[in-house]
């Protein structure tokens, strides 16, 4: 079916989920002429980067701080003239609340000078948008990878960050892969230029949907409060089954996690046993109000950072507002103990937790174990890519990052559906127009 691929006119494509990965496919198809639905089943469109407001303040529940290697996030900022801000600066606590020193030795002690030279022999394009290029080289454990590189000093560095934002406690054994993409998106490795004018990381004033909100209001068919129940592919096009009825398309993009996604699926055997292979992180977020901790900035909880023995507990939370006493407090775990927990570790902290506002639980980073990438199980999704009629973006080919799932979106529309005729496309990030899109 691929051979139909840019040769005529607008093809009509049912995108399925309004989060980052979605939006950010859709905007790129429209630009290039083509007709877009998007469907998602929540009221709002934003995914895993909600906001919600509490006493006139928006709070962000889950994604929203960027590094300055968010370049396509800064570029979709500057179009839709979205106004950014200095995120809160990081602390580490001890167990009874007092700050700790980070060092960051991996910068200062030689280490980062051998993992630039590793990098450039094993991974060098590791920050590209995608994983499955540096996949292989990065298979094995994260532990048992530092310890062959002699790279220890990069757990103290970056573990505690990498737990505390949700990708799992570095003796989970987690592979390399994942942890080495989180500290090259910190922009701690090669400090590049300021993004938007910002010295270090930035999010958006008013909570980070705003920044959804405005790419889903340009585009022109976005369907909120719409389940997809089932997909069904046939050599001609594609029916998207939903609550309010079907949806015909030429191609369906699934902007969601394809194992929560599989039972709408008319799955092939190909795309069950990768499903299946697929795990996800259960990570939390807590809204509340707690008095007496430590404010303005970003707390990492380093008790429960370092080991898993500690999952459950709170790993960190954000005071982002002075004069207000809410704050995000994040876990991992299971729901029933979270809130319990969170009410001791705030009372261990010196502090009183008080009313819970919100909480949401996160099937957060759908990823591959070692032995899964080591057999080349992102290629295999790879070579999924445009098979009967359907492409795969979202945190599992891209990494859980919002720059990342944004970059690999654009950049999987831009190579495979090249614009509609007649379609002027300007295009401000990412890769350069090819041959046939310039003669278009
Ligand atoms: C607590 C937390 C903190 C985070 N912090 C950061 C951060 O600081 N910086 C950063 O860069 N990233 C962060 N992230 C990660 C970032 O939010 C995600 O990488 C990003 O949202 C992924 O976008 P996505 O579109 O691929 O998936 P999602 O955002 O998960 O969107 C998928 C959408 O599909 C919809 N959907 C699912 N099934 C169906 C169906 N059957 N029919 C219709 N719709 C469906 C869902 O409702 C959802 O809206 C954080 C995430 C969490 C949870």
């Amino acid at each position: 079916m691929q051979e139909l691929r840019g040769t005529a006119g607008p093809r009509t494509v049912a995108v399925v989920g309004a989060g980052p990965s979605g939006l950010a496919v859709a905007r790129e198809l429209e630009r290039a002429g083509h007709r877009v639905t998007v469907l998602e089943e929540q009221d709002t469109v934003a995914g895993k980067c909600q906001s919600v407001r509490v006493d006139g303040r928006a709070f962000d529940l889950g994604g929203h701080i960027c590094s300055n290697r968010y370049e396509r996030i800064a570029g979709l900022l500057t179009e839709l003239g979205v106004e950014t801000e200095r995120t809160s600066r990081y602390r580490v606590l001890d167990a009874a609340g007092r700050a700790l020193r980070q060092p960051m030795a991996f910068l200062h002690d030689g280490s980062l000078q051998r993992y630039r030279a590793l990098r450039a022999r094993e991974f060098p394009r590791i920050a590209e948008p995608g994983l499955a290029h540096s996949a292989r080289a990065l298979a094995a454990p994260v532990g048992r990878w530092m310890a062959e590189h002699g790279l220890h000093s990069m757990a103290e560095s970056f573990g505690t960050g990498f737990t505390a934002a949700g990708y799992g406690h570095l003796d989970d054994d987690i592979p390399a892969l994942y942890f080495v993409k989180y500290a090259e998106m910190t922009g701690l490795l090669d400090p590049g230029p300021q993004l938007l004018g910002h010295p270090g990381d930035f999010t958006v004033v008013g909570g980070f949907a705003t920044l959804w909100e405005r790419v889903a209001a340009e585009l022109k068919d976005v369907r909120c409060g719409v389940r997809v129940t089932a997909v069904r592919r046939r050599a001609d096009g594609v029916r998207v089954h939903t609550d309010s009825g079907p949806v015909e398309a030429d191609d369906v993009v699934l902007a969601v996690a394809p194992d929560r996604f599989l039972p709408a699926l008319d799955a092939t055997d190909e795309e069950r046993d990768l499903a299946a292979r697929i795990r996800s992180n259960a990570y939390h977020t807590t809204l509340a109000a707690a008095s007496g901790l430590p404010e303005d900035g970003f707390y990492f909880l380093a008790a429960h950072t370092t080991s898993r023995a500690t999952a459950g507990h709170c790993v960190s939370y954000h005071h982002r507002y002075p004069g207000s006493e809410v704050r995000t407090f994040y876990s991992y775990g299971r729901p029933d103990d979270v809130t319990a927990l969170l009410r001791k570790d705030v009372t261990a902290l010196g502090g009183h937790l008080e009313e819970v506002h919100v909480r949401r639980e996160w099937a957060f980073m759908p990823h591959f174990g070692s032995a899964d990438l080591a057999d080349g199980a992102l290629d295999r999704l790879d070579a999924l890519q445009g098979r009967d009629r359907t492409w795969f973006v979202g945190g599992l080919p891209a990494f859980e990052l919002v720059e990342c799932t944004v970059a690999h979106a654009q950049d999987l529309a831009r190579r495979h559906f090249p614009p509609a005729p007649g379609t002027l496309t300007r295009r401000a990030h990412g890769p350069a127009l090819n041959e046939e899109e310039r003669q278009t």
